[in-house]
């Protein structure tokens, strides 16, 4: 599942594509099977004729920005876009149609094989259901608020760190790839109790957040079975990781084999040598 720089690199990508020409929304066409969420014909229609703005992102929800509304977008498990594809694939279940002034034409196609992908139509950010109760966004918060919201935010859990980190209330975007990373980066064993940490750790925790999460999203994102950014292209950050996806494999830093272990149902890899 994309987290935060697999999303983050779509929004680039896409946003690379609209070069601020104010692509007017022409027509929508479905094709393919249903998603399993998403707005009605009628709902889609009041897109018509507005322009495209930007694309933006909060959490993992990508967010298409026109005149009057908003749609939203979730990758959910296996989305991904294509711009100006030649023809409709396999598992395509939208086409949206533009068109600017200089009469150049756009066309972004939506892919998504698993189908857990989602939209949703809101007038304004106050109606986004899907993105309510968040925490704060780890790249665009200040260390030292960020620090004193997790402080907080963990002093209450009794559960492991790990997670806590994944929780949406801690921090958005942080999903089972990069909490594994982050919590290696910051030397904190994933089975730690949330509530034990010091302020020392905390603090550090937030270094290890972003500079990770920043490194991610200057590669490309983690490219892991179903991830690519617009036109398929590729990220490389899996092949920078530490811990995940490494099990039995040598540590880099300290040579011990990466352990793997399961936590609230998913898979944490870590090294008990380097995390304490
Ligand atoms: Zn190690």
């Amino acid at each position: 599942m994309p987290e935060l720089p697999e999303v983050e690199n779509v929004k680039i990508q896409l946003n690379k594509k609209l070069q601020d020409l104010r692509f007017q929304l022409m027509a929508v066409e479905w094709v393919g099977k249903p998603l399993r969420k998403s707005p009605s014909a009628q709902e889609f229609h009041s897109l018509l004729g507005q322009k495209l703005l930007g694309v933006s992102r909060r959490a993992k929800y990508l967010l298409f920005r026109f005149e009057t509304s908003i749609l939203l977008n979730s990758l959910g498990m296996s989305g991904s876009w294509k711009a100006n594809p030649q023809s409709t694939v396999l598992h395509d279940h939208f086409v949206f149609k533009f068109k600017n002034t200089n009469s150049d034409f756009l066309k972004l196609v939506y892919n998504d094989p698993r189908r857990f992908g989602f939209f949703e139509i809101h007038k304004t950010w106050q109606h986004l259901e899907s993105a309510k109760n968040l925490g704060p966004e780890p790249l665009e918060s200040e260390p030292a608020f960020l620090q004193k919201h997790l402080q907080k935010f963990f002093k209450a859990k009794t559960q492991n760190v790990k997670s806590a980190l994944m929780n949406p209330l801690a921090v958005v975007g942080v999903g089972n790839i990069y909490a594994s990373e982050i919590l290696f980066h910051a030397g904190i064993r994933p089975q730690k109790n949330a509530g034990r940490l010091k302020s020392k750790q905390v603090q550090r925790l937030v270094q290890s957040l972003q500079s990770v999460l920043r490194e991610a999203v200057d590669r490309g994102g983690s490219t892991i079975r179903d991830f690519k950014s617009l036109d398929s292209i590729l990220g490389n950050y899996q092949d920078q990781h530490f811990v995940y996806g490494r099990a039995s494999k040598p540590c880099r830093i300290c040579g011990s084999p990466i352990r793997k272990t399961v936590q609230a149902g998913r898979s944490t890899f870590w090294c008990q040598h380097c995390q304490k």
